[in-house]
């Protein structure tokens, strides 16, 4: 049996004409568990987490994986046993880690609006670090703090101003965004949280987007951050650790990002140049550790030729897969089982009442109705952001680890989409 692997896709391979996940045929699960159904492959998520541990040898640092890339308790629960601490954005994520087992110590906070109630429920869990985002925020937190007679670990994040060179909507580190607190004013910033006595100050952080393929933008915003730590430890407040958040971009098209291990020996030579090289260190990667260890497998329902254009219509649709429609985003879409007629030119669309519905634009396949298509990297900000938008259930998930199949989360049912709703009156079926 000829094997055939796809670009960018090292545990994804066609086994004879069958698309295979690690050893796991795709047709087999679909048929098992139905579609939309997104599959993961464990081996692939620990191989991208490799080359981060590897580019890390001998150094002290903390990989805190970004859950809202994909925060499935499963995918939680395998970062969590690999050592990972988490990056959370709200007290949600927050009890997803520790539910799926997570070290509440090895969680930072991330993200512009923290409630209170959110800062309270995660110093009571004793959470790693609050990356807090505005002076406004320094202060609240300092109050809740205080109130519950504790001292809230904290690390400012700053905005290093660099372009990262990726789509405006997933750039966060440029003048003029929400994020972070301005470069000119992060000396002032710091003397003043450290005058607060409800907090501590652990570090400092950045996070400058998403989807970054160049190493440019990573080599600037250390460069800033570190003139930064010097700055403000001249005032006499020190930082404890270096925290260059997340970004790193995958293989959706043909791009070529950095591999993690390469940016980072990069990174680290910079950082032993100006002297920094003890420093301890965080990162926040996200969508490089989930993003192409994830396929979402989805139903050819009907073809649906026209004069302009040729349209097939699947199962999976954007409430499933929402970043086409959010960021013109790629999808390579490859059939789960080859076919050797010729192919045509299609778009391929969801069933939803919308035109921004589109999964992939002109895609040349040889379909035919009932057949299955993979539509690959779709492991992060798929699941994470997919919605109920007309009533659709959302998709079950498989986690693959080698021939070994794991549901880890169940197709979402009517029953529970409806569970929290009430009508104002009874129905007449409920009053007979
Ligand atoms: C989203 C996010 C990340 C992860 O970004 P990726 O592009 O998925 O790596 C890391 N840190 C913060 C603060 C974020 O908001």
């Amino acid at each position: 049996m000829s094997s055939n692997r796809l670009p960018g896709q090292p545990y994804i391979a066609y086994h004879g004409d069958e698309l295979f996940v690690e050893e796991a045929n795709l047709s087999a699960l679909a048929q098992q568990f139905g579609t939309p159904l997104f599959v993961y492959s464990k081996a692939s998520m620990l191989a991208a987490l490799a080359a981060y541990q590897r580019g890390f040898v001998g150094r002290q640092v903390q990989i805190c994986y970004a859950l809202k890339a994909n925060s499935t308790l499963g995918v939680i629960q395998l970062f969590a046993q690999a050592g990972c601490g988490f990056d959370v954005v709200s007290l949600g994520e927050l009890t997803r880690v520790l539910a799926a087992g997570g070290q509440a110590s090895r969680i930072i906070f991330s993200g512009v609006g923290k409630t209170r109630a959110e800062m309270r429920a995660a110093l009571q869990a004793g959470i790693g670090c609050f990356n807090v985002e505005s002076e406004a925020e320094l202060e609240v937190l300092n109050e809740v703090a205080l109130s519950l007679g504790r001292q809230a670990p904290v690390s400012i994040r700053v905005n290093p101003n660099v372009d990262p060179q990726t789509h405006p909507y997933i750039s966060t580190g440029l003048k003029g965004n929400k994020f972070g607190i301005a470069h000119e004013r992060v000396v002032q910033t710091y003397q003043h949280a450290a005058a607060l006595p409800g907090l501590s100050i652990q570090g400092i952080d950045c996070h400058i987007g998403s989807q970054i393929t160049q190493e440019a933008p990573y080599l600037d915003a250390m460069e800033r951050l570190l003139d930064l730590v010097q700055a403000i430890e001249a005032t006499g407040v020190p930082i404890h650790h270096i925290d260059l958040g997340g970004g790193l971009g995958i293989d959706y098209n043909g791009e070529t990002p950095p591999e993690a291990e390469q940016l980072w020996h990069k990174l680290l030579a910079k950082l032993d140049a100006r002297g920094f090289g003890k420093r301890s260190l965080m990162i926040e990667p996200g969508r490089s550790l989930v993003g192409n260890a994830g396929m979402c497998v989805t139903e050819v329902l009907y073809l649906k030729p026209g004069e302009q254009k040729n349209f097939l219509i699947v199962d999976a649709a954007m409430n499933d897969l929402p970043r086409p429609a959010m960021y013109q985003a790629y999808h390579r879409i490859v059939p789960v089982k080859a076919r050797s007629a010729p192919s045509e030119t299609w778009e391929v669309v969801g069933p939803i009442c919308e035109s921004g519905d589109w999964i992939g634009h002109e895609r040349d396949l040889s379909v035919q109705q009932g057949d299955l298509l993979a539509v690959l990297s779709a492991g992060a900000y798929c699941m994470s952001m997919a919605s109920n938008y007309n009533t659709r259930n959302r998709a079950a998930e498989v986690l693959v680890d080698g021939a070994q199949t794991h549901l880890i989360r169940e197709r979402e049912s009517y029953a529970d989409q409806m569970r929290l709703e009430h009508l104002t009156v009874a129905t007449d079926a409920q009053k007979r």
